[in-house]
């Protein structure tokens, strides 16, 4: 299984494109700016599209990869966006709403749409894509309704990205029993922005540190969401609290490969 990261920053600048990984080729999870780094063939593979939260640097992919594939998709099913009800109920209201965009869940024709909302749940287990890759839907603790995912890689272990959130118990407790090969954990802030993690529920260096106590055995952690030019402070500060840990950070091009 590979999954390929396409974006893992916490915001843009050149070389920085906010989260965004496709698994296999069909699969995307979470559709940030980085989904624009794929050529329109690879776009237009893909069937799939699961959604951690409303948050734009998340969402914004989805809107205008529609655009882009719609003509190349025409008499294919459409391509399944699954969130949680409250985001799909945000990217209806206040995205596909013909003002901010067309509501590409009616078009090109109301019957044969490119895009179709699928809601999900905490807990469920989806079965998507070619590879039929059993996803499940973790908790996330975020400023508004979140998740994360579990991909399941054929030997059984789990590749996990825990969407935007900040201390998450319910995520530690989901875990449990589960072989994790990777955590993918975000981490938005430096500690000087301690008290804006904790408004927007996000980490910083001290919540991330107690919170990877949790960590269950084996688990390699590869750090998301880290804002532009707060790479260097960021990784000092874990290291400091975490002496004992090899913390990796994500970056974009990066190719995960999971047996
Ligand atoms: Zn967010
Ligand atoms: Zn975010």
């Amino acid at each position: 299984m590979n999954i390929r990261i396409l974006g893992c920053s916490g915001s843009i600048a050149r070389g920085c494109r906010t989260t965004s990984f496709l698994v296999d080729d069909d699969v995307l999870i979470d559709a940030g700016t980085g989904v624009g780094d794929l050529t329109l063939d690879e776009l237009a593979r893909i069937d799939h599209i699961l959604l951690s939260h409303s948050h734009l640097d998340h969402v914004l992919g989805v809107p205008l990869l529609a655009d882009s594939v719609m003509r190349r998709r025409q008499g294919r099913p459409p391509i399944l966006v699954h969130a949680l009800p409250e985001t799909l109920q945000v990217l209806r209201q206040h995205l596909f709403n013909d003002q901010l965009w067309p509501d590409f869940t009616r078009l090109p024709s109301e019957q044969q749409p490119v895009l179709q909302l699928q809601p999900l749940a905490i807990g469920q287990t989806l079965t998507l894509g070619a590879a039929r890759r059993e996803i499940e839907v973790l908790p996330a603790a975020h400023a508004v309704p979140a998740c994360g995912y579990a991909v399941q890689a054929p030997s059984g272990q789990s590749w996990v990205y825990t969407g935007d959130t900040g201390p998450n118990p319910a995520l530690w407790q989901a875990l449990q029993g589960r072989r994790v090969a990777q955590l993918v954990i975000e981490i938005a802030f430096a500690e000087a922005d301690r008290a804006v993690a904790a408004d927007a529920r996000h980490h910083c260096p001290s919540t991330l540190a107690e919170e990877l106590r949790h960590l269950p055995d084996g688990a390699q952690v590869l750090l998301t969401h880290i804002k532009p030019g707060e790479m260097e402070t960021v990784q000092a500060e874990l290291a400091e609290r975490l002496p004992g840990l090899t913390l990796r950070a994500l970056a974009a091009g990066q190719v995960l490969q999971l047996d």
